[in-house]
């Protein structure tokens, strides 16, 4: 690379995990430099349930979320082969677009002094003991002293990620709903999961009165759906009556499901004992928990906070922050891994749906043993 300029940080990906990290090192007077691919706010593969750890890293952000509309969530809905299992969530939910959410965020970075670079797509990277070596297109070459890659979900050439170990032959959709005031109505103050043969689906109010539908499916089952989002629709409302009440008449408002290949559920980077230092893994690209425990967001968040609050104490150390981080989500996505294997197969279903049902207290150890720890988060927080 000849023509380059150099910057003390870079930043790749303006999602929660990029954006996040670029709000707490512009507080401390760090102006990121951070390039989002996308020109413009856009829908993402999302169930946008926020846990009250995502809430909690919002609020110390600056986000309101009763100021974007965002919805209550208060109960889950548990749904399988024509039955029914409730709780109540250990904490109050909210239900927010990503569309709204990641440019509030990004908003917010660039009040606290980042510079966003839209429309720009990092095409590899090379990274060396003292600078990582950007080719960022026609934007041109940089040359960051220190590298927090949020790329989200896939990599980016020169650091690609291991997905050995990992699940990852599942496809994401998502399709917002319009709904009648009756179905809006009876969806109020829920998260609903259904299980279905080879997948789980969930179904919540985001802003606006707007039904968000996602849903995680097997790709041999997509293809046995004739690689159909309404065929496959039609099969699972087929398989379970309250989400066939829900959406019927629903207006679809988008005109395709937006959908992501080959999510690497399970995994989770493994801190380098030696190498360069200076490129923070951050986000998805740190760890990838199952979706169904609504816990990808904070995870996120947390990874921002962390990775920027161990720069602005140590520098370049990113080893110590993929220990830390490693830490603090291992256990959590190690067992919703097994959750998720468990929960894909009809046999695996029944069973955990008949124990959520006898014992519906266990919904609620399960979405607390999936959470980021109360005292890695006051860690996390300290800085800001
Ligand atoms: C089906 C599904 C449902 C989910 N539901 C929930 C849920 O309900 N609740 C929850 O908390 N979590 C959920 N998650 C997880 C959550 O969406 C992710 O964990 C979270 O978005 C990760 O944030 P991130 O910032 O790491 O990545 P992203 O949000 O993916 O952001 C990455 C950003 O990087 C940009 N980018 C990518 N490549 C480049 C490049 N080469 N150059 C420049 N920019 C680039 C992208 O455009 C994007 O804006 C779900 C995930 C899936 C797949």
């Amino acid at each position: 690379m000849n023509q380059h300029r150099t910057e003390k940080i870079v930043i790749v990906g303006g999602g929660l995990a990029g954006a996040s990290a670029a709000c707490v090192l512009g507080r401390e007077g760090h102006s990121a430099l951070l390039l989002e691919r996308d020109r413009e706010p856009r829908n993402k593969v999302c169930g946008e349930f926020l846990s009250v750890e995502a809430q909690t890293y919002l609020a110390g952000l600056g986000i309101d979320l009763d100021d974007l509309g965002a919805s209550r969530i208060s109960r889950l809905g548990l749904y399988h082969r024509g039955m029914q299992a409730e709780a109540k969530l250990p904490f109050l939910a909210r239900g927010l677009s990503r569309k709204v959410l990641d440019e509030a965020l990004l908003q917010k970075a660039i009040l606290h002094g980042a510079r966003i670079m839209r429309g720009v797509s990092v095409r590899s990277v090379t990274t060396e003991e003292t600078a990582s070596w950007i080719d960022a297109g026609s934007f041109g070459g940089i040359q960051a002293e220190t590298l927090f890659l949020a790329s989200g979900k896939h990599g980016v050439r020169g650091i690609k990620r291991p997905a050995s170990g990992s699940i990852n032959d599942l496809i994401g959709f998502k399709m917002h709903y319009r709904l009648s005031a009756e179905q809006r109505t009876s969806l109020d103050g829920a998260i609903e999961v259904i299980l279905f043969e080879d997948g789980y689906a969930g179904l919540q109010l985001i802003e606006d009165g707007i039904a968000n539908l996602c849903l995680v499916v097997a790709q041999e089952r997509f293809e046995r759906a004739g690689k159909s989002w309404d065929s496959l629709v039609e099969q699972i409302t087929g398989e379970c009556h309250i989400l066939a009440d829900r959406l019927e008449d629903a207006l679809a408002a988008f005109d395709k499901p937006l959908s992501i290949f080959q999510v690497p559920y399970g995994f989770v980077h493994q801190p380098e004992t030696t190498g360069p230092q200076g490129l923070f893994r951050l986000g998805d690209q740190m760890g990838v928990i199952p979706s169904f425990t609504g816990e990808g967001m904070s995870m996120a968040l947390h990874s921002g906070y962390l990775a920027a609050r161990i720069f602005l104490r140590h520098g370049r150390t990113s080893s110590q922050y993929h220990r830390k981080m490693a830490s603090d989500i291992q256990r959590q996505v190690q067992l919703a891994f097994l959750l998720n294997k468990a929960a894909r197969f009809g046999p695996g279903q029944a069973a955990l749906f008949h124990l959520c049902r006898t014992w519906p207290s266990l919904m609620r150890q399960v979405a607390t043993f999936t959470r980021i720890r109360e005292g890695s988060m006051q860690g996390a927080l300290a800085l800001v």
